[in-house]
């Protein structure tokens, strides 16, 4: 938990609505300096009416937020900054970088308008341009880059004058697979090495689980959990929140039972199979007879041609092959349980065939009942 006092940004009741539609309802969010915070979610859920909001490109209808130690907007108290008073940088999908200007006069834009003298000028800009890999560029116009050039542009250019926080839109999302991945990771290396406070919005999901310090999890217009990328995967609050990052098997059933850290879930598997009782985890604060979701990953369920003996053995069902895909180092294979299906993750050298009957198993404690 961030205090108040150690935080960076702070936004509290946030909501904004256009016309009869929210947007975003009641987002409350510290983060921390230096900390690199993803707001990750379905498209249309938020996200960037939020971002857009820090930055000053939207109005807010309540709530408010300090950045560093100025209240930038509150609704309340009538207080409205304009973005370039905001002490922020930004860096957009569009790289957004200016055609008429080198790479220097982009990355040294903010000094600039800042009325930085001279020698300050050149020493911040050739520091930010060796940061992000360009310096040898400098001379050269913006326009003659390619796309990954004139991101790191709009990189440097963002950290350039030393801002409060960088806000990040999707700034990946235009360049190819490889430089993704590779622009992602100079991203991370650069804000830890710097300590640059960052808010980063992305809909995918393994992007917000490498990059992040913390993740906040949005769907229709509302938080749905914060939490650092291990225990937002790990420990869902709700069935969005499984589903929605990584892979989870989820079926609905009735809890029947509650002992310790144990719960009991009784899932109708369909016509095929009878009624079936499987152990799980969690279940706190929900109640017996309620309806709720037992969660699990493809990677915890083994799979097997003969029926599993021991800790398993309660949460053993039998299913038929529908169909194996392979993904390079593992195989993910679709089993048919009554009118479900389970996706498991299995290692590339098994040979399974369609139609075969198969048990697949997991252990409660990678079971996790989830609210409905
Ligand atoms: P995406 O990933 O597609 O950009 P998002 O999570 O960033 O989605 P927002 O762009 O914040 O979502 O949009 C949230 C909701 O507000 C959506 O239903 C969207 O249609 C609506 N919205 C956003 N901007 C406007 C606008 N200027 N006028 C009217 N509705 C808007």
């Amino acid at each position: 938990m961030i205090d108040a006092q150690s935080s960076m940004v702070e936004i509290t009741h946030l909501e904004k609505r256009f016309g009869a539609e929210i947007a975003v309802e009641d987002f409350n969010l510290s983060v921390g300096k230096g900390e690199f915070v993803t707001l990750l979610g379905p498209s249309g859920c938020g996200k960037t009416t939020t971002l857009r909001s820090i930055a000053g490109l939207e109005k807010l209808d309540a709530g408010e937020i300090r950045i560093g130690q100025n209240i930038v907007v509150s609704a309340d108290k009538n207080i409205f900054l304009d973005p370039e008073l905001r002490e922020i940088g930004m860096v957009f999908q569009s790289y957004a970088v200016w055609p008429h200007m080198t790479v220097f006069d982009n990355v040294a834009y903010g000094l600039r308008v800042r009325g930085t003298k001279a020698s300050d000028l050149k020493k911040k800009t050739t520091y930010a341009l060796e940061l992000v890999g360009l310096d040898h560029l400098a001379d050269r116009f913006a326009t003659k880059l390619s796309g990954g050039q004139q991101q790191r542009v709009a990189l440097a250019r963002a950290i350039c004058y030393e801002p409060n926080v960088i806000l990040f839109d999707e700034p990946l999302s235009n360049l190819d697979a490889k430089l993704r991945e590779q622009m992602r990771d100079e991203i991370v290396k650069l804000q830890k090495e710097v300590g640059i406070t960052s808010i980063f919005v992305t809909h995918d999901q393994s992007e917000a689980l490498v990059m992040s310090d913390r993740i906040v999890v949005m769907d229709k217009a509302v938080i749905q959990q914060i939490g650092d990328p291990k225990s937002i995967y790990s420990n869902p609050v709700n069935s969005f929140v499984a589903n929605f990052i990584g892979v989870a098997n989820l079926f609905q059933g009735k809890l029947i039972g509650v002992e310790g850290t144990e719960c009991q879930i009784e899932i109708n598997f369909g016509n095929a199979l009878a009624t079936k009782k499987l152990l799980s985890t969690g279940g706190d604060n929900l109640n017996l007879g309620q309806q709720v979701f037992l969660s699990v990953r493809p990677e915890d369920i083994k799979l097997s041609t003969k029926k599993s003996t021991g800790n398993v053995e309660a949460n053993c069902i039998e299913g038929i092959v529908l169909d194996t895909v392979y993904l390079g180092n593992f195989l993910e294979c679709r089993v048919k349980i009554g009118s479900h299906e389970m996706i498991v993750q299995i290692d590339h050298f098994e040979q399974l065939d369609k139609g075969q009957t198969v048990y697949v198993s997991f252990l409660p404690q990678h079971g996790l009942t989830l609210p409905n």
